[in-house]
Formats: structure tokens, C-alpha cells, sequence
């Protein structure tokens, strides 16, 4: 029974290997997504951090002047989406006379500018 013992105990031995191996890959998978979650929770509180800071100088509650050209371009971005929006909502509720191509309300029956009836749009 010798030979069945020892194959017995190669085999036991090849399913320790390989738990020990899974369990290797799943603790090292396990560290990738803590890493992974530990830096997007970073990026946020930087983002949070730098939301504040940007407060303070927009607001001339402190002064730096390394980061006023950083300050400005997000002020000027922040124009920019403020004016897109603006214009995104304004074509919500407008179209264009389909006999004087004017820019008229979407509800209108008639046309305001040049007085044409209007089909209902969908
Ligand atoms: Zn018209």
C-alpha cells in the first residue's frame, strides 16, 4: 500500500500548491482593488480640496499667485458651460419659421415675425 500513500501524499501536496497559489492571486486582487479604491477616494478629497481652495481665491479670501491662471481658466470654463447651457435650454423651446427661417417659440401657432401659420411639431 506504500505506492497508494505516496500518490496520496503527491496529490495532497499538488492541492496545497495550488490553494496556496489561488489564494495568492486573490489576495493580490484583493490589494489591486483596495489600491484602486484608496486612489479614486484621493482624487476626490484632492478634487474636494481644490474646490475650496478655489473658493477662497475666487472670493479674495486669500492671495496666490501660483495658481491665479489655474483660477481663471476654470472661471472662463465655467462661463463657457454657464453660456452652452444657457443656449442649449434656449433651443429647447425655440424653432425656425419653416417660411422666414426667424428663430420663433416652439409653442407658437403662428409665426411672431412674419405671421405664418404653423404646423404643431412633434
Ligand atoms: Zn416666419
Amino acid at each position: 500500500m506504500d505506492f497508494f500513500d505516496n500518490a496520496l501524499d503527491k496529490a495532497k501536496e499538488a492541492i496545497d500548491i495550488v490553494s496556496k497559489k489561488t489564494s495568492e492571486v486573490v489576495t493580490a486582487q484583493k490589494q489591486k482593488f483596495d489600491i484602486a479604491s484608496l486612489e479614486s477616494k484621493r482624487s476626490k478629497d484632492f478634487e474636494k480640496l481644490g474646490e475650496i481652495y478655489f473658493s477662497l481665491i475666487k472670493n479674495e479670501e486669500i492671495e496666490d499667485a501660483q495658481t491665479k491662471a489655474l483660477v481663471e481658466a476654470i472661471i472662463q470654463k465655467e462661463n463657457e458651460i454657464f453660456q452652452l447651457k444657457d443656449e442649449l435650454n434656449a433651443a429647447k423651446y425655440q424653432r425656425i419659421c419653416p417660411n422666414c427661417q426667424a428663430n420663433i417659440s416652439k409653442t407658437a401657432v403662428y409665426c411672431s415675425v412674419c405671421g405664418a401659420k404653423l404646423e404643431i411639431e412633434e
